[in-house]
């Protein structure tokens, strides 16, 4: 058992409006100086704060995609196939650019983000290791108001009824009962099975009304490896998370009513077990970690102070009007950088 703490990687989305008065970025040093004068701080934040520095382990201000990558995917994703269980997540507001950093934007090649790459790498590694054989299977969920959602099943999200169960196995840590894993020979099958489930998604926002920004998706890549040269029957089993969080922000100030208010309520409760959740790991107090507090915080146990590699991307939109957002997001990230890990290999 190893003990590995989380990385925290902080990635501002490029703006014109940069609030440059709020916030002074130290990119050698990693840092960041936040400032709202009392005058501006229209008492939304409790702490009577006017002034934070933070220092993360890394700091991606204007960055591209493949530089996001190599910083954020590509170890976590080489150790998968050693064996090691991954988590590649993404935090923060809504419109700060997570989707952008997990899946990429506007269907462009060269703008693909962590999700594809990473498939890319796995299969590309896997071509390279002949002395090992893998079997590779996908699935991929949705937490939408508190429910879990099979995106690969052939029942549309609209018609299931939420039997998706989640384990906790004394050896193999969190696994999801009644989710459908798809098994991929190849880098095209596990892509597709990525746009079917973002496709499915979208039906169900339809159908369903809900919005996308509103639910916590999760990517799973499932592998078993075999070596070819020993004769024993060992197997190593690990498994990558990646996952795209709902947003942050706080209904106060999105004025949200009805159905949007349900859903944010949801959003916000999930998020704050994962606070609660977070401060427990923080603090070390690990007898009381509240993890079955929500499906978000069971689901991604193993990732948040358990058996896994784990790099968490706080995307943050620098512009005056969302430094509310923005000093949330930099003190849960700080937060998590005080989790630690315990690191096994799976072996049955
Ligand atoms: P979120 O998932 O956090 O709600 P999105 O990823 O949907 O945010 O981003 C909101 C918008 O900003 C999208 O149009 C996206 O393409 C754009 N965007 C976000 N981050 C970047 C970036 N680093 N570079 C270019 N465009 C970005």
């Amino acid at each position: 058992m190893v003990k590995s703490s989380i990385r925290v990687i902080i990635r501002t989305r490029p703006t014109a409006n940069f609030a440059s008065k709020n916030l002074k970025i130290d990119i050698e040093k990693k840092t960041i100086e936040a400032f709202i004068p009392k005058d501006d701080n229209q008492g939304l934040i409790n702490n009577q704060q006017e002034n934070w520095k933070f220092k993360f382990d890394e700091f991606l201000h204007n960055s591209t995609q493949e530089e996001v990558y190599d910083i954020c995917g590509r170890d976590i994703i080489h150790s998968i196939l050693e064996g090691y269980n991954g988590t590649v997540f993404a935090y923060g507001q809504t419109g700060a650019g997570k989707t952008y950093t997990m899946s990429g934007g506007s269907q462009n090649y060269k703008f693909r983000g962590i999700i594809p790459r990473a498939i890319s790498q796995i299969f590309n590694e896997i071509q390279n290791k002949s002395e090992f054989s893998y079997v590779v299977k996908v699935s991929f969920a949705e937490i939408y108001n508190e429910l879990i959602y099979d995106l690969l099943s052939n029942t549309p999200p609209s018609e299931q009824t939420g039997n998706i169960m989640i384990q906790d196995d004394p050896k193999f840590g969190i696994t999801v009962k009644g989710l459908t894993q798809v098994l991929c020979g190849s880098e095209e099958d596990a892509l597709n099975q990525v746009f079917e489930g973002e496709s499915n998604r979208t039906i169900a926002e339809h159908k369903l009304n809900k919005n996308s920004t509103r639910s916590h998706c999760i990517y799973t890549l499932h592998m078993e490896c075999r070596s070819r040269v020993e004769s024993s029957e060992k197997v190593v089993y690990s498994k990558l998370n990646l996952v795209d969080l709902a947003g942050s922000e706080r209904t106060k100030k999105t004025g949200s009513e009805g159905l949007t208010l349900t859903e944010a309520n949801f959003i916000n409760k999930s998020l704050s077990y994962m606070e609660q959740v977070v401060i427990a790991l923080s603090e070390k107090n690990r007898e009381h970690v509240p993890y079955r507090q929500s499906k978000l915080t069971y689901y991604l146990k193993d990732s948040i102070g358990g058996n896994s590699k784990t790099l968490m991307v706080a995307n943050i939109w620098p512009e005056p009007e969302h430094m509310e957002e923005t000093i949330s997001t930099l003190r849960f990230a700080t937060r998590m950088m005080r989790v630690s890990n315990e690191i096994t290999i799976n072996v049955e």
